[in-house]
């Protein structure tokens, strides 16, 4: 076959097969099946792109291109599902590590679709990175913005398996219209949409960590954040009690982003695409789980969620957040939340127990 454009450092598969039907003008179905002889079709390829290979197809792919077997499988979401999270192995806890890895499965990877850096997209030539793929990647590390996760002329996510010419354009079609005509389609070029700069430091270090963590990236300089991983429930509680207060010292992009303001978002927003979304529960579970003041960072937490129950209340709203009602009784999959986050909570009767059912494994003690 013609020679083919090499993987761009931390590129999606779909997105390289994609660089390699433009380079080549070869069509992406036609590259699959008769090229590198992979079975094509809705039962191999759901979406019609090779989100999971297996071995097999891995090595018929590396005798097409001449690109290592290795490599390909660290194009794949496969490395994040399959594999160690890096950040984990210190558990001793075989069982416990499992089940961290599977919640972290279900809750790292945001289905469907991928965000963006629009200063990495217009530099790399629209190569689409497998790491905007992760709900925990809220921020370029070295642009020093956020990503962004839906497109500002016609409001609709984007997704990782477009056709050539999308990975630069928005290739979505107003519901309106049937054609599939690219003279129908919004069009709007995805590198000129306007990143907010990170401008709290801190953010950046906890993205660099997260990184690194996932077994992508340098190891930050800063404190660790493995914690994190060790506890990926407490953003189960952060979802279910954050306010507004507590981003008062947060990076302006997320006191803007929680100020209780609904802005008019289109019928295709979706809030787990939304990269502000995700930095805003990573920012609190960093400082009730990483902060050196977390003691005091998870006093001030239930204050406040304590404080916005009240005023719900009064207001006559029943309950607040997605669970019901308060207390909240811990959901069976709940278990891994460390007692300094769930001790205040129940002290200000948020929580029916104390901890968890299932005690945490790692030698927390219930005071
Ligand atoms: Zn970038
Ligand atoms: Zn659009």
């Amino acid at each position: 076959m013609p020679s083919v454009p090499v993987p761009f450092p931390g590129e999606s598969l779909a997105s390289w097969v994609d660089a390699i039907a433009l380079h080549t003008e070869i069509p992406r179905k036609t590259l699959l099946r008769d090229y590198w002889g992979l079975p094509h079709g809705p039962a191999h390829f759901p979406h019609g792109m090779p989100d999971g290979l297996s071995d097999d197809d891995r090595e018929r792919i590396a005798a097409a291109t001449g690109v290592p077997t290795e490599d390909l499988a660290g194009m794949q979401l496969d490395r994040y599902t399959d594999q160690p999270i890096p950040a984990l192995p210190y558990s001793h806890d075989d069982a416990w590590e499992a089940e961290a890895r599977r919640h972290l499965n279900n809750i790292l990877i945001i289905p469907q679709c991928s965000r963006w850096c629009p200063h990495c997209l217009k530099a790399n030539g629209g190569r689409w990175l497998l790491r905007w793929r992760l709900a925990w990647s809220f921020a370029c590390v070295e642009h020093q913005v956020f990503l962004c996760g839906h497109c500002p002329s016609c409001g609709d996510t984007q997704g990782h398996r477009g056709q050539p010419q999308a990975r630069l354009r928005c290739p979505r079609i107003p519901s309106q219209r049937r054609s599939s005509s690219w003279k129908h389609r919004c069009g709007h070029p995805l590198t000129e949409t306007t990143a907010t700069p990170v401008t709290d430091p801190r953010l950046l270090e906890i993205q660099q960590s997260i990184h690194h963590s996932l077994g992508d990236g340098l190891r930050p300089a800063a404190r660790s954040i493995r914690l994190l991983f060790y506890h990926p429930l407490t953003m189960h509680l952060i979802d279910r009690f954050q306010s507004p207060e507590m981003f008062h010292e947060a990076d302006p992009a997320l006191r803007t982003a929680n100020n209780g303001s609904r802005n008019r978002r289109s019928s295709a927003y979706r809030s787990d695409v939304d990269p502000l979304v995700s930095a805003s529960a990573l920012y609190l579970a960093d400082q009730l789980i990483a902060s050196p003041d977390r003691a005091s960072r998870a006093n001030a937490f239930a204050d406040l969620a304590h404080a916005r129950w009240l005023r719900e209340q009064e207001r006559g709203v029943q309950y607040f957040g997605y669970m019901g009602d308060v207390p909240m009784e811990f959901p069976r999959s709940v278990r891994d939340v460390p007692p300094w986050v769930t001790e205040p909570l129940h002290a200000q009767g948020l929580l029916a127990e104390r901890t968890p059912a299932v005690a945490p494994p790692l030698g927390f003690r219930v005071q």
